[in-house]
């Protein structure tokens, strides 16, 4: 029988809509880089960004259309994001950190019909666009006096000039909510980068699970500043989150060292932010440095990779402000665990309810996951088994953009696909999951696996600790063995033995790493987590002092 309800498609326009009807004041303010501040709210923004969709229509692009952008977060890239999504085209953000050569790569893979990009990319848009034959125009995402003179690029258009050739009576059209409307592509740290293809229905169901309260609680009465960029997995899905529940929006812009970012949380009373772990180094070091307090930043969450307890600690003993632990991928929009407490655990005393924050957390609804062997058996929630981390839901991949890599899904005996993480972890009995590691990163040792994120964490926590990461390198006897890679904070001096020493009584014996090597920094990738090939490839000609005797 079918249901008498209204056939209502999830379109992200409509979440923009009831934004700029229901919370129409709503501010969003950006740090824009032209250098100065821009504020307007909800309804501007969706008035705009109907203007924008209309004037790119005219322009020629299509439903279905690829169009990219190499952007900061700021109101013309959320603009952006409507006029191209809501109109049925598809938005692409690329990472602008990656090597020209990639970026060429991968909108050469995505035929993109347009790409807008902010000043501050100029170089890589000279250096690329002679061989992006699919783009035909080039919008610089200023007003047009800001372009200079010998940018020496065919079909360069000012956001301004053309945003004002649109229409202001261009209204949202009414499509299928499978669409595609969004395409990331993961970082391709094994091979090329593949594309994740959202859909509207995706995006606006992760946008829903996200708001709730046991996963971001995101509320119109919070202010939110979301460091993580646009274009590492749509910030999360902020862009959709916060105008779904009217909250404040502040967007960075370009300024993401720690005093641009606490000037800008205290001026704005930001409540609420998100980022991966390495941003939060900068901007902790400013205040402590300072000897500076948050006035209204309560809540923050962290993921993209491990979050290192001391981090948690610090921001929980020092500023007051909850680290909402999450975990996720390019290739489930991103989100699938987040990790709070539950009726149950608010008894617990203090150290344990802070052990169990640190895990990745508990799925949204929506998402389903199972941790398997190397069979495909299911491992038992114990808390302590690892395996491989398998997720399904309606936020996640079926196939990548073009069936790159073939089918990535693995069958179960119903015939329902499952999607492989990568992941290693264990899950516990209430469903908490914890990552030990990337499968690619573990350490096997003698045949046993070490986690190098707990190595890491621990080490995180040495006082004299900046960053640290470690990595498997070769042994004769036992394979692999974990070696501790550490930049030391400043001024600060300390030994491998001090180092070493730090682990004892923290975890098993032979766990503890073999040596310890001191950098003046550890490589980053794209999105700002530690990039593992770079560092084994530096270290390839090291030998463990351990492997001699
Ligand atoms: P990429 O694969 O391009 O780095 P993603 O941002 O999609 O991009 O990375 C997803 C991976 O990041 C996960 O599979 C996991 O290995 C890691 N990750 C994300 N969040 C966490 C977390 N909270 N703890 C540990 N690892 C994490």
């Amino acid at each position: 029988m079918q249901a008498l309800m209204m056939d209502q498609p999830l379109l992200i326009s409509s979440v923009l809509q009831h934004a700029a009807r229901h919370h129409a004041g709503v501010e969003i303010v950006s740090r824009r880089v032209e250098g100065d501040i821009h504020r307007y709210t909800y309804a501007q923004c969706e008035a705009r960004a109907r203007q924008l969709a209309s004037a790119l229509q005219m322009h020629g692009m299509q439903s279905g259309d690829r169009i990219a952008t190499l952007a900061w977060n700021g109101y013309r890239h959320m603009e952006i994001y409507y006029a191209v999504g809501g109109s049925g085209s598809v938005i692409h953000t690329i990472n602008p950190r990656l090597h020209p050569d990639q970026i060429a790569w991968i909108v050469n893979h995505a035929e993109d019909r347009m790409m807008a990009f902010d000043a501050t990319f100029l170089p890589i848009v000279q250096a690329i666009a002679k061989r992006c034959p699919t783009v035909s125009k080039w919008i610089f995402m200023a007003a047009a006096d800001r372009i200079p003179a010998d940018h020496g690029i065919e079909n360069l258009v000012s956001y301004e000039d053309l945003l004002a050739q649109g229409s202001q009576a261009f209204t949202w059209p009414t499509f299928d909510e499978t669409t595609a409307v969004g395409l990331c592509y993961t970082s391709g740290t094994t091979g090329n980068p593949k594309g994740a293809l959202y859909s509207h229905r995706s995006s606006v169901l992760h946008a829903y699970a996200a708001a709730l309260p046991d996963a971001m609680a995101a509320s119109a009465r919070d202010c939110i500043l979301p460091v993580v960029p646009m274009f590492h997995v749509n910030a999360w899905g902020l862009p959709y989150t916060c105008p779904l529940v009217g909250a404040k929006l502040v967007m960075p812009g370009p300024a993401l060292d720690g005093k641009s970012l606490y000037d800008l949380f205290e001026a704005e009373a930001v409540t609420y932010s998100a980022g991966v772990p390495t941003v939060w180094l900068g901007l902790l070091q400013y205040v402590q440095q300072n000897n500076l307090k948050f006035s209204t930043f309560r809540r923050t969450v962290i993921g993209g990779s491990a979050c290192p307890p001391a981090m948690i600690k610090t921001f929980n003993d020092q500023f007051d402000v909850d680290v909402i632990h999450a975990w996720g991928m390019t290739e489930m929009s991103p989100l699938g665990t987040l990790c709070r407490l539950q009726n149950k655990h608010l008894a617990l005393p203090h150290e344990a309810q802070r052990k169990l924050l640190e895990k990745q957390g508990h799925v949204v609804y929506g998402v389903d996951m199972k941790i398997v062997d190397d069979d495909g058996k299911e491992i038992a929630w114990d808390g302590k088994t690892y395996g491989n981390l398998l997720v399904r839901g309606p936020w996640v991949v079926k196939s990548y953009f073009r069936a790159d890599g073939g089918d990535p899904l693995v069958y179960d005996e119903q015939g329902r696909g499952w999607f492989p993480t990568g992941d290693v972890a264990t899950i516990d009995e209430d469903g908490y999951m914890q990552i030990t590691d990337r499968s690619k990163d573990v350490i096997k040792s003698g045949g046993e696996w070490i986690s190098s994120i707990d190595l890491e964490n621990l080490a995180m926590a040495h006082p004299a600790v900046a960053n640290a990461a470690v990595i498997g390198v070769a042994h004769p006897k036992w394979d692999e063995r974990p070696l501790l890679v550490v930049v030391k904070k400043p001024g600060q001096e300390v030994g491998r033995e001090q180092i070493l020493s730090f682990y004892e009584g923290k975890i098993a014996k032979w766990w503890t790493p073999d040596d310890v090597q001191f950098v003046e920094a550890i490589p980053l990738g794209a999105t700002g987590k530690i990039l593992k090939t770079k560092l084994r490839e530096a270290f390839k000609d090291y030998r463990l002092p351990s492997a001699d005797v």
